[in-house]
């Protein structure tokens, strides 16, 4: 059920994050320790995003297994940056698979992603679609539960709420209106990460001036804090504040 991650601190490479540590995301993508609710393998797809200097964040998407791509190690060891959101994705059944499926999704400098499913889609989650401009329903990234609920979160952004309330709101009202989703969310601007724990695990590592939000931890080394079930966490590269969602998490299955 997909795998993702986000870092912010010093400079660091690609390569250094994503595909050298021995239980990187590149390992996670064939051999996850902790996938729940289906699922054994993420080879429907990966997405990198990251922050250059100055402007928007770039991203570099596929719809095929990570250890597949030709280009990626050789863009990660060559691409040093404070700021990343990655993911590598295990399709939910039905949905699609094509480049703008996978994560992270974008909007000037906000990146996103999602490790989870929304149980009973499309139909439990109408009532809430309906809540968004028409054109934001026929611009969706793609045909998937996480391009929707990034198309909430969005809109949300839009309308001046800060990224953590965002967050939050989306994963208390999907899980009233789809109980059993499992909706672990990933928001960054380069800056300040947002992450909830919700059907999914969930691991933390800060240092004195960096954090990192993944899955699964990526190494063996000390230092990484599991975020309880139900909870979100507010971070940029000094500070982390956690707090309660307030809505138990009941996963179906
Ligand atoms: N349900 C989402 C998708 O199909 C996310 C997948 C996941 O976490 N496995 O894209």
């Amino acid at each position: 059920m997909c795998r993702h991650l986000a870092y912010l601190g010093p400079p660091v490479t690609l390569r250094e994050l994503l595909l050298d540590p021995p239980h990187s995301l590149l390992r996670q993508s064939w051999a996850p320790r902790d996938m729940r609710g289906g699922g054994t393998i993420n080879a429907d797809g990966f997405g990198v995003g990251w922050y250059p200097d100055s402007g928007p964040p770039v991203r570099y998407r596929r719809a095929q297994p990570i250890w597949t791509d030709p280009t990626i190690a050789d863009l990660a060891a060559v691409t040093s940056t404070t700021a990343v959101l990655a993911a590598v994705r295990s399709a939910t059944v039905g949905m699609a698979v094509v480049d703008a499926a996978a994560a992270p999704f974008a909007e000037g400098r906000w990146l996103f992603s999602h490790n989870g499913v929304v149980r009973g889609w499309p139909d439990s989650i109408v009532p809430l679609a309906a809540e968004l401009p028409v054109r934001d329903l026929l611009t969706l990234d793609a045909t998937t539960d996480s391009a929707l609920l990034w198309a909430l979160v969005r809109h949300r952004l839009r309308a001046g709420l800060d990224p953590a309330r965002a967050v939050a709101e989306t994963v208390t009202s999907v899980a009233a209106a789809a109980p059993g989703s499992r909706l672990n969310l990933l928001l960054t601007d380069g800056r300040t990460v947002v992450a909830s724990a919700f059907g999914h695990a969930l691991s933390l590592r800060a240092t004195a001036d960096s954090v990192l939000l993944s899955s699964e931890p990526h190494d063996d080394e000390p230092g990484w804090r599991e975020v309880p079930q139900g909870h979100l966490v507010r971070a940029n590269a000094t500070e982390v504040h956690r707090q309660a969602l307030g809505v138990a998490v009941v996963p179906d299955q």
